[in-house]
């Protein structure tokens, strides 16, 4: 809903077609993708689906298979990665261990001049303040956290100034509490910048977090290309429903369908799941089609799933529970499906949860 008409401005970064094979293996599947200008790009997905190849594609570690990857329209087919004014963080922040941190930053900086009028110790302070380590030039990079190795590592991807920066799982190696911390002071950075970035990670809560958009990657391709928030409630297959966060899948047959009581609501479709018609809305895309003997696949989010409302209930068991602090994520057995709720108050032995039909979310439509 949110996909703006990128036609109008000229993608910073275009994959038009690429596909990546080793042998017999295709790490990456006929892709093609647009990163607009000071976006913040994340590509997400489980592990081997293809996010690293497709990064190491566009920094020039790897030519396409088949299939063309641009830079501000221009073919980048043959340029070496240091021809290509990116920077490049990996996760392992392989920091020289022989040097200070200003020499770090400042190795960075050696293939390329200072802007006018900036000497290059300026430049390496310039940059160690950006990323928040003020003073640090001196300093050996072991006696660093891993956070703020981490962050000497940007500085020295960001000295030449590139017009790209990639980052590959920068903060895997971290512990929860840092990457929380850090991915706030990365986003910040790039805003400061301006600075286009693709960003690499197996982790939905971090991409939704960080990202202007989010590529869900599943087998070498991407599944869904959209911002954070339309990924969240509105994820277009199965798979990205299931991949970003918790969710509750439904599928059954469409009994009936009640007319909309307004112009401007959706239709109400009842759909038969395991013997229990459940109620939801059909409005939008591929909603207007729908009729009776369809069958339909929908998600419910645990957030809309509440104890004794909503329209549609169920009577379920409670099979595990789990203490996440603000909320209890609750397992329900309901005739041999699992159902995910969150609540504040705990939870025992058989409860009625339920949702409104506007609370669904339909993710496809079979009609055979
Ligand atoms: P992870 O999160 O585990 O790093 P990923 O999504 O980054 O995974 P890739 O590393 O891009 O995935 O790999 C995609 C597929 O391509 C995998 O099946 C992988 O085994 C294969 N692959 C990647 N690089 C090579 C290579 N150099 N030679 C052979 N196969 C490769």
């Amino acid at each position: 809903a949110e996909e703006v008409d990128d036609t109008a401005t000229r993608p910073a970064v275009e994959l038009d077609g690429v596909t990546k094979r080793y042998g017999e293996a295709t790490a990456v599947d006929d892709v093609s993708l647009r990163v607009r200008e000071g976006e913040f790009f994340t590509l997400v997905g489980p592990s081997g689906c293809g996010k690293t190849t497709t990064l190491r594609l566009i920094a020039g570690f790897e030519e396409p298979s088949s299939g063309t990857v641009r830079f501000a329209g221009e073919s980048v087919a043959g340029v070496p990665p240091e021809d290509r004014d990116v920077g490049v963080v990996f996760q392992n922040y392989a920091l020289f261990p022989h040097m200070t941190v200003g020499e770090n930053v400042g190795y960075g900086l050696n293939f390329a001049d200072p802007p006018e009028g900036v000497t290059r110790d300026e430049r390496v302070d310039e940059l160690l303040e950006l990323v928040d380590l003020p003073g640090a030039a001196d300093r050996d990079p072991e006696s660093l956290s891993g956070g703020q190795q981490q962050r000497v590592a940007m500085a020295r991807a960001l000295a030449p100034g590139p017009d790209l920066l990639l980052l590959d799982e920068p903060m895997s190696a971290l512990d929860a509490q840092l990457r929380e911390r850090l991915r706030v002071q990365v986003r910040q950075i790039q805003s400061e910048l301006g600075i286009t970035t693709v960003y690499v990670t197996h982790d939905q809560e971090e991409a939704l977090a960080i990202s202007d958009r989010v590529a869900v990657m599943r087998d070498g391709r991407p599944e869904q290309v959209a911002p954070p928030r339309t990924v969240y409630r509105e994820p277009s297959s199965r798979f990205v429903a299931e991949f970003v966060g918790d969710n509750n899948v439904f599928a059954g047959r469409v009994t009936d369908l009640a007319p909309a009581e307004r112009d401007d609501a959706p239709r109400v479709a009842g759909v038969d799941v395991g013997g229990e018609t459940l109620r939801v809305a059909v409005g939008g895309e591929g909603g207007d089609g729908i009729a009776p003997g369809d069958r339909l696949t929908f998600s419910v989010r645990p957030e809309y799933l509440r104890i004794d409302e909503g329209e549609s209930r169920v009577r379920a068991a409670v099979a595990s529970a789990e203490f996440l602090g603000e909320t209890t994520r609750v397992t329900l057995g309901w005739g041999g499906r699992d159902l995910l709720v969150r609540t504040r108050d705990p939870l025992s032995g058989e409860v009625v949860v339920g949702f409104d039909p506007e609370d669904a979310h339909v993710i496809g439509v079979d009609r055979s």
